[in-house]
């Protein structure tokens, strides 16, 4: 007889999301984080009284008013919208692509002006069959928005040029006609009030938790103590590498405490330029309208990902996908063993969506 009804390997959302439900539907579950803390990528820790998001702004939206009745049993959220802007060789343009930009970097006023400045743009670098990343945002946007906002952000982002990055890593770029700074279109937005990592701990609070544990320390010990795995850790780990390594894209922060009570007034500025060797400044009191004395910003770098650094970003590539569904398939042959979250499923995938797969796993198996 094994000691839990489930292992969860890894404290992030998708695990936490689990073992919540897990456990009101009277199951036991043991949690272990490698980390020296839980919620993974959602963790937020309090600074001179500021929640500061340690692994890059998050902010939680939802069209789905069930996951937002569900994330609402351990929060409140407050009305935050995302509305970030763009700083480009000092010059401010709101994001995403809207009525403000276009006012911005060509005068024009009406959305019928607008419309037609974008349409002269994408005539003048049309291609008829993109063949790269450059060409691909040239036909979408033309060439203004393009060399303003897109190309120096994105080649930071991937650390290639845009010339030489594929034509599907950007499938649309969504311009707006109107004076509308949000950034997203989902029914519902907001930060919860007080950060995330109560949200965690309270979805927690019935498992036996282990911080500081790795897994591959002990596998097979691990292995032993439950009846059903269900791991968030990454997938070809698990196997070894045994058919090759899956990649990502990593991210340094560099978090400041700041003498002053208003660096940026906002939360999200991105970086747009090359030159700049970073893509955002986060400004984290302007996610819960803070009123400190003190202000704390992270500067967020892009960088090539080796082994041992955190995977924020799968690089979804032919390759990379191809190898992935062969670790798929070894995975369905994984007795007892349940493969799941961001990195389980080599997958981008933003809160309301982990929250959705893991409430689908519990209703599964429960
Ligand atoms: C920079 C950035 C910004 C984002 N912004 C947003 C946003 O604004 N809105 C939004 O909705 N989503 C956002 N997301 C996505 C969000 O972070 C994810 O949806 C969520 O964190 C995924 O949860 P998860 O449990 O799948 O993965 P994770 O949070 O990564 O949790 C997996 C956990 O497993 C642990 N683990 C891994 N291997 C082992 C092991 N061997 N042993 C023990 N533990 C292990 C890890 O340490 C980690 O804690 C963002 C993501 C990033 C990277």
């Amino acid at each position: 007889m094994s000691q839990y009804d489930y292992l969860i390997v890894g404290s992030g959302l998708f695990g936490s999301v689990f073992a919540h439900e897990a456990y009101k539907a009277g199951k036991s579950c043991c949690v272990i984080e490698k980390r020296d803390h839980i919620g993974g990528n959602i963790y937020t820790e309090e600074k001179e009284g500021i929640q500061v998001h340690t692994y890059g702004a998050h902010i939680f939206h939802t069209s789905d008013k069930k996951i937002w009745d569900y994330i609402h049993q351990f929060a409140d959220f407050n009305r935050y919208t995302n509305s970030p802007v763009a700083n480009y060789h000092g010059k401010i343009y709101n994001m995403p692509f809207n009525m403000n930009t276009f006012n911005k970097l060509w005068g024009v006023v009406t959305p019928a002006e607008a419309k037609a400045k974008i349409e002269e743009q994408k005539k003048e670098y049309y291609t008829e069959h993109p063949q790269n990343l450059e060409e691909q945002a040239l036909n979408l946007v033309g060439k203004d928005i393009y060399e303003t906002l897109v190309k120096g952000y994105t080649q930071k982002q991937w650390g290639q040029k845009c010339s030489e990055l594929p034509a599907f890593i950007i499938k649309r770029l969504p311009v707006r006609f109107t004076y509308d700074n949000n950034y997203f279109n989902d029914a519902y937005q907001g930060i919860p009030i007080g950060g995330y990592t109560q949200i965690i701990e309270k979805m927690l609070a019935h498992a036996d938790v282990h911080t500081n544990t790795d897994f591959f320390d002990q596998k097979e010990y691990w292995m032993n103590q439950a009846d059903q795995v269900i791991f968030t850790g990454m997938i070809d780990q698990y196997f070894g590498y045994q058919l090759g390594q899956l990649e990502y894209r990593t991210l340094n922060f560099e978090t400041k405490v700041l003498d002053c009570d208003n660096f940026q007034g906002n939360a999200v500025v991105n970086y747009t330029a090359y030159e700049v060797p970073y893509t955002r400044i986060i400004e984290h009191k302007h996610f819960e309208y803070g009123t400190q004395d003190k202000t704390v910003i992270t500067y967020e770098y892009p960088a090539t990902w080796s082994p041992g650094d955190e995977p924020y970003y799968p690089v979804n590539n032919t390759r990379n996908n191809q190898l992935y569904l062969q670790y798929k398939e070894l995975a369905k042959k994984e007795p007892n063993v349940i493969f799941g979250g961001r990195l389980g499923q080599y997958q981008y995938y933003d809160m309301h969506l982990v929250i959705a797969e893991a409430l689908k796993l519990a209703e599964k198996l429960l």
